[in-house]
C-alpha cells in the first residue's frame, strides 16, 4: 500500500461528514454564523444524490439553480475549508474537542486543472459511469459531471493500463499527477455533524420485479438520469434494450419500502418523485401512456396540490394495486406487469414498454465514526444529552430536500451554541 502523508489541519469548530445538500447547508450555516468549519466529503465533487437530479418537484425547477447559490455561499466563505474524495477515519477525544483523523485519497489531478479535456482524448481506458448508475461510460480520467464543483477531473486508476502516461503528457498546464499519494490530516473539533445521507436499496433484491434480469426495467434514479440533458441519453428518455422512445411506462410505488422483507419504512419522497417522472415522459411524449401502481399516495402538504396537478392529466393513470410480478416478452422486451387491482377486486395483466422502479432510500451510516446512535432501521438519531454529535438529513430521516435543508440549519444552530459555550468558559 502507498504510505500516506500525514499533515496538523488545526482546531475546527465544526466537522461535517458529508457534502450533499444537508451537509453543505450545515457547513454554510455554521460558517456565516462565526464557526471554522471542516467539510469532508467522500465524492470527487460536492451536491451528493441532488447534483444528479433532472429537475425538483414541485416546482420542477432544474437542481443546480439551489446548489449554485450554495457552491456560491461556500466559495466565498473563508471559515469553510472543504475536502473531497476523503473520510473520517478515526474520532477519539470528547465533547468540545473530538481528536479527528480525516484520510483523503488521491485525485491524482491538481486544481491547476482548467477542465479542457484534452486529457479525455489521449486517455485510452474506460469505466462505468457511476454518476449515471452504470449507463454510459467515462473514461478512466473524467469530470464526475458536467457541472461538477470542484471543476477538476479525477483518475480511476484502477482501470489505467500499466504504465500508460497519455493523460500525463496530454495535460498543458501540467495537472496530472499519477504518483500522488493518500494524504491523512489531524484535526481537533468541537462539534460533528453526519450529514452523509443515503444510497438506493438495491433493486436486484427484490427478485418478483426483474430489475437486473430485464434491461427495461430500471430505477427512479436511473429515469433521473435519461431525463437530465447531461445524462446518458443527452435528455432522451430511450429504452436501454433498444434505443427506442418508450409509448408506455409504469411506475412501481414502495419498491422494496414498506415491506418487512426489504425496507419496513416509507421512504417518503417516492410517490412525488414518480409523480415528477411522470411529467418527464409526457412531456417527452404527449402520446406516452404513465401508469402509476401504488400502495397509498403519500404526498403531504403542498405537495398534495402537485400530487392533484399530475393526476388530472389524462394521459397519467393511478392504479392502487400492489405489483405481485414483473415478466418479459422476450422478443420485444417489454415488461409484462401482474398487479392486484385493490380497489376493483381484479388482478390487471398489463403490458408496458419501461418500467420505472420506485425505490427507497438507505440510510448511509455506516462507517461513520464518532459514537451515532442508530434507531432500528439504521438512520441516526439525534440525542439531546449529546448536543455535540448532530445527524441532519437524510442519513437522520428520508425526505425531500427543503426537509434536508431545516434539518441541517437545526444542525448548525445547535453547533454554533456549543462553539460560544466554548469560547465562554474556555
Ligand atoms: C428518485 C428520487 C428523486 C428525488 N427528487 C427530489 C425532488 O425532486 N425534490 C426534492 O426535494 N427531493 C427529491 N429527492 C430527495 C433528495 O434526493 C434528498 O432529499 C436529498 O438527496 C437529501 O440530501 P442529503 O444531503 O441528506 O443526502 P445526499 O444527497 O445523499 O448527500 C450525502 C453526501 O454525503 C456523502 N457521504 C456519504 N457517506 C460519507 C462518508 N462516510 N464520508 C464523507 N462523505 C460521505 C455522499 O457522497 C453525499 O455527497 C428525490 C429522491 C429520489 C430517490
Amino acid at each position: 500500500m502507498t504510505p500516506s502523508e500525514t499533515n496538523n489541519g488545526g482546531r475546527k469548530d465544526v466537522l461535517v461528514i458529508g457534502g450533499g445538500i444537508a451537509g453543505m447547508t450545515s457547513a454554510i450555516e455554521a460558517a456565516e454564523a462565526g464557526c471554522q468549519v471542516l467539510l469532508v466529503e467522500k465524492a470527487p465533487y460536492l451536491g451528493g444524490r441532488v447534483a444528479g437530479m433532472n429537475q425538483y418537484f414541485p416546482k420542477l425547477c432544474p437542481p443546480t439553480c439551489g446548489l449554485e447559490i450554495n457552491l456560491r455561499r461556500l466559495r466565498q466563505n473563508h471559515r469553510i475549508e472543504w475536502m473531497t474524495m476523503a473520510t473520517v477515519a478515526s474520532v477519539g477525544g470528547g465533547p468540545g474537542a473530538y481528536d479527528v483523523t480525516v484520510s483523503a485519497q488521491p485525485r491524482h489531478v491538481s486544481d491547476a486543472c482548467t477542465a479542457c479535456g484534452d486529457c479525455v482524448k489521449a486517455c485510452p481506458a474506460e469505466r462505468a459511469d457511476e454518476f449515471s448508475y452504470g449507463m454510459g461510460r467515462t473514461k478512466a480520467i473524467y469530470l464526475p459531471h458536467i457541472a461538477a464543483f470542484p471543476a477538476q477531473y479525477v483518475v480511476d486508476r484502477t482501470v489505467c493500463p500499466p504504465e500508460c502516461q497519455a493523460c500525463v503528457l496530454a495535460c498543458t498546464p501540467k495537472a496530472v499527477d499519477l504518483d500522488e499519494r493518500p494524504q491523512t490530516r489531524t484535526y481537533q473539533v468541537g462539534t460533528i455533524i453526519a450529514a452523509t445521507g443515503w444510497a438506493p436499496y438495491d433493486a436486484k433484491r427484490i427478485d418478483n420485479l426483474g430489475f437486473g434480469r430485464f434491461a427495461n426495467v430500471i430505477t427512479n434514479l436511473m429515469m433521473e438520469r435519461l431525463a437530465s440533458d447531461s445524462g446518458p441519453t443527452g435528455g432522451k428518455i430511450l429504452r436501454p434494450s433498444d434505443g427506442a422512445a418508450p409509448k408506455s411506462v409504469a411506475f412501481v410505488q414502495c419498491a422494496g419500502s414498506r415491506d418487512e422483507n426489504h425496507l419496513p419504512y416509507c421512504s417518503a419522497v417516492c410517490c412525488a418523485a414518480s409523480l415528477k417522472q411522470a411529467t418527464y415522459v409526457r412531456s417527452a411524449d404527449a402520446e406516452a401512456a404513465v401508469r402509476i401502481f401504488y400502495i397509498d399516495i403519500r404526498t403531504p402538504g403542498r405537495l398534495e396540490d402537485f400530487h392533484q396537478k399530475v393526476a388530472s392529466d389524462a394521459g397519467v393513470e393511478l392504479v392502487k394495486g400492489k405489483v405481485a410480478f414483473v415478466d418479459e416478452d422476450p422478443a420485444t422486451h417489454d415488461l409484462i406487469v401482474e398487479v392486484e387491482d385493490v380497489e376493483n377486486g381484479r388482478k390487471i395483466r398489463q403490458t408496458v414498454n419501461m418500467l420505472v422502479l420506485a425505490t427507497g432510500l438507505v440510510p448511509q451510516a455506516e462507517g461513520v465514526p464518532g459514537g451515532f446512535s442508530l434507531d432500528e432501521f439504521g438512520f441516526m438519531v439525534n440525542v439531546a444529552s449529546r448536543p455535540t454529535l448532530r445527524a441532519a438529513g437524510c442519513v437522520r430521516r428520508p425526505g425531500e430536500v427543503a426537509a434536508a435543508v431545516q434539518d441541517a440549519t437545526g444542525a448548525a444552530l445547535k453547533a454554533l451554541q456549543s462553539a460560544t459555550r466554548s469560547a465562554r468558559h474556555g
